[in-house]
């Protein structure tokens, strides 16, 4: 990774050094090369330090001025000695047919990056100029301009002498970065063909601008929705500071009326808070804590950011990059480690975040270069940003995407337990906890079902209602504890005296339900006579004492057309009448009235 942007980044001083250009250029005849993609004046200039409008005249002799390349950054200090002026010469000698096919009104020179002011002469008329020159000390280095070239320029024999009047700026800029023709396009072509070339150049740096934007911007919206997408918030600062950022580096930002100075406060104030953003982004991603002296440290930061913007004119910026880019150097070597730990300790966020991190990087040393050994290359943070929020994004899918997953797991894995108990309790819901019979509710919902079932098949079914006699008195002589001891036994005798599609239920508290399916009125009485010898014959073993109980039986056969409830409660009319007369009796409720079994 860290070879291919070495590499990459040796291809582009190569490709900007290939661009060389002899001093004087012969333009071809009538060159439609020239019309379509220009010619470039990189290359060699006359240059000389000093001021003297006289510079500007075609007809001067520059032959003893020094050779230098256009663009070439002056060395650092500049030429205080010369109110750092200084002039550059070029002379082309263009093709008299030129004139002739009137391609020379036509003509226009496209100019770079010049720190930090210029007038531009062509054939000793003014033909433009980029900020102001002194005495009135107007910088503006980034802008890139397509000047005109009037025919008048061109001497008879076609000869074109460009002259470049060059103030590199106030003491503290010279003494910081160096000052003259920087970068950027040097060219003589088409006005036409030059502008949209310039025009085309820049659109690339907008639209990456407005969806870098974009992104932010939704980002920042999908925290305003959930606030607990914190990291959302960091990437969506990052993301809108670095489209701040990148229309600052594109000329389209003098589509606008702000001026020069703001701009720069914009610029300089968004790419201060680049680390204590970035820090607080990949820590919030990471979930890792942030100690006090990182907090101090992107507090710097802030506070860099804040002076950079608060403190009036350019003199700010000359003598705070530097040592800023020093003191992000830290920074640039504790995130990649930080992310080098997180991703060998298996943080999946971390490796997607390092990888885009480490293609920043290397494009942040391609810039730092720029400025602090004026290296010669294309400034290529933008591409290096984007790789970072490309990662960001990736690495936040990641991260919800397994989020999502777990969440989705535990949700399944709590429906499955919510299932179970809804199943228990249901179950729990139709069972006595005394007895382990079916309670009422249980009973009800199986005798709903037997009836109808009883109905289909044609067969008759019975209810017995049982209830234990004199069950109160009994309470009251044993205690309850044993009264709860004799009613489970009762319903483990009844139990296991029915086959297997009876029904026992306990009704109420000593009152017992059968539900005898398949069975006449006749076998229940059967049924019933013998449950109730049986419990008057059984002898309640509780501790020391043995007891015995009776239980009283009110008998109902089932008859087509009622209701379950209604054949419960004639069975409950036999009951009562079983109890009125004498209790320890099966009685049978039928159509005839009521008649006793024993
Ligand atoms: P009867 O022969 O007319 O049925 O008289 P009884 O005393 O059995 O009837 P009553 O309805 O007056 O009283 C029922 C008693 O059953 C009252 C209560 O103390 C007792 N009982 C009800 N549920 C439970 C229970 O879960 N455990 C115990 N130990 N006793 C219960
Ligand atoms: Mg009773
Ligand atoms: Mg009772």
């Amino acid at each position: 990774m860290l070879l291919a942007l070495v590499a990459a980044c040796c291809l582009l001083l190569v490709s900007q050094q290939g661009s060389t250009q002899a001093a004087v250029v012969e333009i071809p005849r009538v060159s439609s090369a020239l019309f379509s993609e220009g010619l470039s004046l990189r290359g060699e200039w006359r240059f000389r330090p000093g001021d003297d409008m006289n510079w500007a005249r075609p007809a001067l002799d520059d032959q003893h001025w020094q050779l230098v390349r256009m663009p070439q950054r002056w060395p650092v200090g500049g030429y205080p000695e010369h109110d750092n002026m200084g002039w550059y010469r070029l002379s082309l000698r263009v093709d008299p047919s030129l004139r002739d096919v009137r391609l020379l009104d036509q003509l226009a020179v496209r100019m770079g990056k010049v720190l930090s002011a210029y007038e531009l002469y062509a054939g000793g008329h003014l033909i433009g100029s980029v900020g102001r020159l002194p005495p009135l000390n107007e910088v503006d280095y980034d802008r890139e301009r397509v000047f005109s070239i009037p025919e008048s320029a061109f001497a008879d024999d076609g000869r074109l002498v460009l002259a470049l009047r060059v103030w590199g700026g106030e003491k503290a800029l010279v003494d910081a970065w160096g000052a003259g023709p920087i970068s950027g396009h040097f060219m003589l072509g088409n006005y036409r063909e030059l502008m949209l070339d310039a025009v085309t150049a820049e659109l690339p740096g907008l639209v990456l601008s407005a969806l870098t934007l974009f992104f932010g911007i939704y980002h920042l919206y999908l925290y305003w929705r959930n606030r607990s997408l914190e990291s959302f918030f960091w990437f969506g600062l990052m993301a809108c500071n670095i489209a701040v950022y990148g229309v600052m580096l594109t000329q389209w930002k003098y589509a606008t009326d702000i001026s020069f100075l703001t701009m720069k406060k914009i610029e300089f104030g968004a790419v201060y808070l680049f680390p204590a953003v970035g820090i607080q982004m990949i820590w919030s991603l990471l979930q890792l804590p942030f100690q006090r002296w990182l907090r101090v440290y992107q507090l710097s930061f802030i506070a860099a950011s804040f002076l950079v913007v608060s403190i009036p004119g350019h003199t700010v910026h000359y003598l705070s990059l530097g040592p800023w880019q020093y003191w992000s150097i830290p920074a640039m070597l504790l995130v990649p480690w930080v992310l080098l730990r997180e991703t060998r300790d298996g943080n999946r966020e971390a490796r997607a975040v390092l990888l885009g991190t480490l293609v920043f990087l290397g494009t942040a040393v391609n810039d730092m270069l720029i400025d602090l050994v004026h290296l010669e290359t294309t400034r290529l943070a933008p591409l290096g940003f984007i790789a970072v929020l490309v990662a960001m994004a990736v690495s936040l899918a990641n991260r919800f995407t397994a989020m999502f997953g777990k969440l989705e797991a535990e949700v399944a894995e709590r429906t499955a337990e919510l299932r179970d108990a809804n199943r228990q309790l249901a179950e729990v819901a139709r069972v006595d906890h005394l007895t382990g019979l079916l309670n009422r509710r249980g009973f009800t919902e199986e005798g709903e079902s037997e009836i109808r079932r009883s109905f289909r098949a044609g067969v008759p079914f019975s209810i017995i209602l049982a209830d234990v006699d004199n069950f109160k008195r009994f309470n009251d002589q044993h205690g309850h504890v044993c009264g709860d001891y004799v009613l489970k036994r009762v319903a483990e005798l009844m139990r296991s005296r029915l086959r297997d599609v009876d029904r026992v239920a306990r009704w109420g508290g000593e009152e017992f339900i059968l539900l005898l399916p398949g069975t006449d009125i006749e076998g229940a009485a059967i049924l019933a006579e013998k449950l109730r010898e049986a419990i008057a014959d059984n002898v309640f073993e509780f501790g020391e004492q043995r007891l015995s109980i009776t239980m009283t039986f009110g008998l109902a056969g089932f008859r087509k057309g009622e209701s379950l409830d209604t054949c419960i409660a004639r069975a409950d009319t036999a009951l009562y009448h079983g109890k009125e007369s004498g209790r320890n009796k099966v009685m049978i409720g039928n159509f005839r009235g009521l008649s006793l079994v024993n």
